[in-house]
């Protein structure tokens, strides 16, 4: 057994004790892959386990693996995840290559990828990028600016607003990680009252996923604890 097969296995077994432990139904819980700076062939092997939900935080790269896969007969089952942060400039390969954008940080990044959606594609599904830590130097929308850039984004015909993203500062304790977790749960929360289609929490990673899940994630977004550690040398 290979051993991306075996680390899937193992964050699955996890997600459900996570999700049992709270209450919650494992299925609830969706797990994405990370392939970010991972080879076409630690792809291969998490398809071949039956993972079929990838995530990609860079556009070329994640572009070139979409195409890639394109000409395979995994085609239609794949979904691919762009998580990575957008330039303007950079918005037509994500909306004519993704099937899900994590994080818009501005409307104008929201209306590009919607005036860019191919007509003949399904909508793409966005999430909000929110800064729950509040540090000046991270991305992301603050609470404050949520209401705003989610009416201004249902007016959109080719983007469909499904919820809110974090990537939290670290935390290395459970209530920490917990807290940050759950300010964006009780956003997400407010928000339903005008935009009830909203069914998607995207938060935990490797190091936080127990908290992610137990504050209501319904994506864990897993890269090390399944492809291991990351080499950027190539990424300068
Ligand atoms: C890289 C990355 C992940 C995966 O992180 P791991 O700690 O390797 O699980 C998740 N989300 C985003 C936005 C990332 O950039």
């Amino acid at each position: 057994m290979s051993s991306i097969k075996q680390n899937i296995e193992q964050v699955i077994t996890q997600i459900a004790a996570a999700a049992e432990k709270c209450g919650r139904n494992a299925d609830s819980v969706q797990l994405l892959a990370v392939s970010k700076t991972k080879p076409i062939a630690a792809i291969d092997d998490a398809i071949a386990a039956g993972h079929r939900a990838f995530g990609e935080n860079y556009v070329q790269e994640g572009v070139e693996k979409v195409q890639h896969f394109r000409a395979t007969p995994y085609a239609e089952a794949l979904d691919w995840h762009f998580i990575g942060p957008i330039q303007s400039n950079k918005t037509r390969p994500i909306a004519e290559h993704f099937d899900w954008v994590h994080s818009i940080d501005r409307a104008k990044i929201a209306r590009r990828l919607s005036d860019q959606r191919p007509s003949e594609c399904r909508p793409l599904n966005v999430l909000l990028q929110v800064n729950t830590s509040g540090e000046a130097s991270k991305s992301g929308l603050t609470f404050d600016e949520l209401p705003s850039v989610a009416a201004d984004i249902a007016t959109m015909p080719n983007v469909v607003l499904r919820g809110l993203m974090s990537i939290p500062e670290k935390a290395h304790d459970y209530d920490s990680q917990l807290a940050a977790f759950q300010s964006l749960s009780d956003a997400m929360a407010a928000l339903q009252s005008d935009h009830p289609q909203l069914d998607t929490l995207s938060m935990g990673m490797s190091g936080d996923m127990d908290a992610a899940i137990a504050a209501g994630s319904t994506i864990v977004r897993i890269g090390t604890a399944i492809f291991g550690a990351r080499d950027y040398s190539n990424k300068a």
